[in-house]
């Protein structure tokens, strides 16, 4: 086979970039290595920042998000039992994040792949990238045991952080910036109507605790635990127990309770690989960067990087010139660090630290009160939350 841009892996950036690319009539074959069950059933992000619905709607696959999307003009941050609203609209000039699970966005967007009849494998094995620095780099897979070769003249590793495409880039090319936190997530999905409309970020002296959601009538909650907590640890029952106990607030502001329809703990890493290209291959999304969770930002990231891509690859299809896409790695990476700033100080803001002593403790607080107190520390908070600007337009894509 072959084609102009081969995309390894089926998440939100490969998905996305694929669309774009077709949009702008630019061939694309994509390889997933899990099936399609798997792919939309995974469980992971939730918060859409106002820049990734504006473009999922760009592209004419917003139709679940107007459905199904909560849009959230606020969000609450809770400390010494008491919660504080942000208004994130009245501070942003009306911008909003929409709360649409990842498992939606991907399905939505495997439709539309489908619906243009262009090629994406699922279950494709023993996935390999090669000739990065020829003129045709090629993808070699075996699918319902066939081996298949694809010669493109660019490949995009999309593959997120455990994929082949990052580690296929020659030792020595790639500057590795990590940070692990001594704790992970345990996060449950709950049949539970939400008890807030919005999200509530609690600093509480077990642990950090989110409530979050996916559905009006499904719960998402989050616990602070040690990094390698084993899962078979916690019983329902002791999960809701620790869930009330640092949620609840002194206004009687609790969760609801239900029956707990999946668990389990993900550690939490801060990762950059630069550059986020090598040769005729770029990296896109988690494939290049992971940042914790507490900001919300992992998705929206592989949103832009596959934006920034789309760009750059329909300047050189048009004009044959290669400038953006050597500028690339340079425009994803100043959004990416200011999104891993974000997401650190999130993280140390809300999280208690193993080692802390009482003056990391209250200085905090101390943060804490500044932050719901200060109309300026607020409107920082809201922009990033809600999303930085976007790096290029809409319309230099097409849209
Ligand atoms: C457990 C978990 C919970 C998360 N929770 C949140 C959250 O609450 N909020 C938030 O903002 N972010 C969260 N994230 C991060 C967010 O989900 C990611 O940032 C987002 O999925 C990145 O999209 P991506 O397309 O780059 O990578 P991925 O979604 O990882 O997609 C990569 C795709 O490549 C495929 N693949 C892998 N290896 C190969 C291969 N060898 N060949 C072919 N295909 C391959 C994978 O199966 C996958 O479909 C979470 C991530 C995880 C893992």
């Amino acid at each position: 086979m072959q084609t102009q841009v081969g995309i390894v892996g089926a998440g939100p950036a490969g998905l996305l970039l694929g669309h774009l690319l077709h949009l702008n009539g630019i061939d694309t074959v994509v390889v997933e290595n899990r099936d399609r069950e798997y792919v939309v059933d995974r469980v992971r992000a939730g918060v859409l920042e106002q820049g990734t619905v504006e473009l999922l709607r760009a592209i004419g696959v917003g139709a679940g998000l107007e459905r199904r999307g909560l849009r959230h003009e606020g969000v609450y941050v809770s400390f010494k039992g008491c919660r504080h609203r942000i208004d994130m609209a009245e501070l942003t000039g009306g911008k909003a994040i929409t709360v649409y699970g990842q498992n939606e966005v991907v399905r939505d967007l495997i439709e539309a792949r489908a619906a243009t009849t262009r090629p994406l494998y699922f279950e494709a094995q023993d996935v390999r990238v090669g000739d990065l620095d020829a003129s045709t780099p090629v993808i070699r897979f075996r699918h319902r045991d066939s081996e298949h070769e694809v010669r493109c003249d660019f490949i995009a590793g999309c593959d997120g952080f455990h994929g082949v495409c990052r580690p296929s880039i020659p030792e020595g090319v790639l500057t590795i910036h990590e940070r692990t936190y001594p704790f992970g997530w345990l996060g449950i999905l709950a049949d539970a109507a939400p008890s807030s409309d919005e999200l509530v970020y609690t600093h509480h002296d077990r642990g950090f605790a989110l409530f979050s959601m996916r559905s009006p009538t499904v719960t998402r909650l989050y616990l602070q635990v040690p990094p390698d907590e084993p899962i078979e640890r916690w019983s329902d029952d002791a999960i809701w127990d620790e869930m009330l106990r640092r949620m609840t607030t002194s206004d009687g502001w609790t969760p609801n309770v239900g029956q707990i329809l999946q668990k389990g703990v993900t550690p939490m890493r801060s990762f950059v690989a630069a550059p986020m290209r090598h040769g005729r291959l770029f990296l896109a999304g988690d494939a290049a960067h992971i940042v914790p969770p507490t900001g919300a930002k992992g998705l929206n990231l592989a949103a832009s990087d596959a934006l920034v891509l789309a760009r750059a690859l329909k300047s050189f299809y048009e004009t044959g010139s290669a400038e953006w896409l050597d500028r690339y790695s340079a425009i994803c990476l100043r959004r990416v660090w200011k999104a891993q700033r974000f997401s650190w100080w999130m993280t140390t803001l809300l999280h208690r630290l193993p080692e802390e002593d009482a003056f990391d403790h209250q200085r905090q607080l101390a943060d804490l009160d500044y932050l719901t107190t200060s109309r300026a520390a607020m409107t920082s908070l809201a922009e990033q939350y809600v999303g930085l600007p976007s790096e290029v337009s809409f319309e230099s894509v097409g849209l």
